[in-house]
């Protein structure tokens, strides 16, 4: 299509100002996060209301034009970048709080407000949110369920996924659809599981290619009376492990963090939140289990709650040497040592020297990260991290690990491993049905 005609027809539905072809301000969307190669979209459009991005999304269909969505951009799997002929729909316009229940305890906002936004206004009246993710000033909701992404948060409240009640979402033909309770048209959103199947799962975990999501309802929890912190070392992974399964099976905290696992001596945080007299009593039972263990020692809450401070501008030091390469992946406890292990020695063998491998622990199994550094300008050390990355991902799969935030990195890994799974030709079936033209994210998964 014209370029020109592509314009004018994303103005007539979004506004003169809400939409570019300008060069200089595509070349801002060619990356996310990801050390992914850079695609300039052919367009970026920025909607501000349901209807635009399914108006957007109908005229893309007639016209076959592939679709990203995308948030902040800061995700580290290049799942929000645009394909060859494509366009970009970027959802911050879309950042208002529609409504805080709080005689039902849910919030309801637009897919495109940050964590930031959300938590400071939730913050303001003695309430938060259970799950944001550091990077909680660029990313934003709509994106950040749709991955799933995990976070702060993530013993007590598990995975945003496991928060959210339901979404107003905008499927690849056009057409708008609402899940959870407010399915029913007599309905708004105050519980997950009714009226059918759990459609609201189509939608966590599927990076957008079922559809754009546009609005979430959240559950909200008042804002703890205590939020204490304190940090701990303990030598040897195998330890380690084994008191985050037992802090985290009886949840005992909100979050425990462990950022730098790559010596032998394990730092790690506990965050425990509550009542007062309910803060004291778990960190009785947190300190009676990590006792148990000889080669521990109590390393007193300043350092935790500097960390704590400034949680949502930095993850602390993994970033100072540029942007990072990011495997990202779960595993049952009972593999973690292993996941680990097997990870580093990838790492080692394709000569990538600046990496920091983290666990961040949920109830049935962590989070498992290697952050990989690189100086932008250097290609071979780049092209090492390339070759380490794709051996990362295909052995995290066989190892049975689960990425929860698949992206266009995954993609490849996973249809090698899974394409013969029914779950696979499942999924396909439904892309197929909800997306015959397969303009919606495109690449993303796999599909
Ligand atoms: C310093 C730093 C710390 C981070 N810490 C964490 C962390 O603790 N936990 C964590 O989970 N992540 C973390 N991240 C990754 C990322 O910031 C978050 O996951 C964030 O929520 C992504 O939001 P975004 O809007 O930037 O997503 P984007 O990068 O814009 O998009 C991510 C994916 O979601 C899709 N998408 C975007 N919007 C929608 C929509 N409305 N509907 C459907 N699909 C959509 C995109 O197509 C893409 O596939 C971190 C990143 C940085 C840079």
């Amino acid at each position: 299509m014209d370029i020109n005609i592509l314009l004018n027809r994303l103005k007539a539905i979004v506004g003169d100002n809400s939409v570019t072809t300008e060069e200089f301000i595509l070349q801002t969307y060619t990356n996310d996060f990801s050390v992914s190669p850079s695609v300039v979209p052919l367009a970026v459009v920025r909607p501000g209301t349901t209807e635009q991005i399914s108006n957007i999304v109908k005229f893309a269909n007639e016209n076959k034009i592939p679709i990203s969505p995308r948030g902040g951009g800061s995700a580290q799997e290049g799942g929000c970048l645009a394909v060859e002929g494509g366009i970009v729909i970027e959802t911050l316009r879309m950042d208002r709080i529609l409504k805080i229940d709080e005689e039902n305890s849910t919030v309801t906002v637009e897919a495109g407000i940050t964590f930031g936004k959300l938590m400071a206004a939730l913050e303001k009246k003695g309430w938060k949110i259970g799950i944001a993710p550091s990077g909680a000033l660029a990313g934003t909701v709509g994106a950040h369920l749709s991955r799933p992404g995990v976070g702060w948060g993530n013993v007590k409240y598990v995975s945003q996924g496991d928060q959210v009640l339901g979404v107003k979402a905008v499927l690849p033909m056009g057409d708008i659809v609402s899940t959870g309770t407010a399915a029913n048209p007599h309905s708004e959103v105050f519980f997950r599981y009714a009226l059918g199947p759990d459609l609201t799962g189509l939608f966590i975990g599927a990076e957008g290619v079922y559809g754009i999501v546009a609005e979430a309802t959240l559950r909200m929890y008042p804002y703890p009376e205590e939020i204490y912190l304190e940090r701990f070392s303990v030598k040897g992974l195998k330890d380690a492990v084994s008191i985050f399964r037992e802090i985290a099976i009886h949840n005992l905290t909100c979050f425990i963090s462990a950022p730098f696992i790559n010596s032998n001596e394990i730092v790690f945080d506990i965050n425990i939140e509550g009542f007062k007299k309910e803060v004291e009593a778990k960190k009785e039972e947190v300190r009676k289990i990590i006792n148990k263990y000889s080669d521990v020692k109590f390393l007193g809450s300043d350092e935790s709650l500097k960390f704590w401070e400034n949680r949502w501008y930095n993850t602390g030091l993994e970033f100072v040497d540029g942007i990072a390469g990011v495997i990202n992946f779960f595993l049952p406890y009972s593999k973690i040592e292993l996941g680990i292990n097997e990870m580093r020695i990838l790492i080692d063998k394709h000569g990538v020297t600046k990496y920091v491998q983290q666990l961040f622990p949920g109830p049935t199994g962590s989070e498992v990260v290697a952050l990989l550094f690189h100086n932008p300008s250097d290609k071979e050390e780049l092209n090492k991290i390339y070759s380490a990355m794709e051996e990362m991902m295909s052995k995290a799969l066989i190892l049975g690990g689960a990425p929860y935030s698949k992206g266009r990195q995954w993609a490849p890994f996973l249809k090698e491993e899974m394409e013969e799974t029914g779950y696979w030709s499942m999924s396909k079936t439904i892309k197929m049905a909800l997306d015959p033209n397969g303009i919606m994210n495109p690449g993303v998964i796999g599909f």
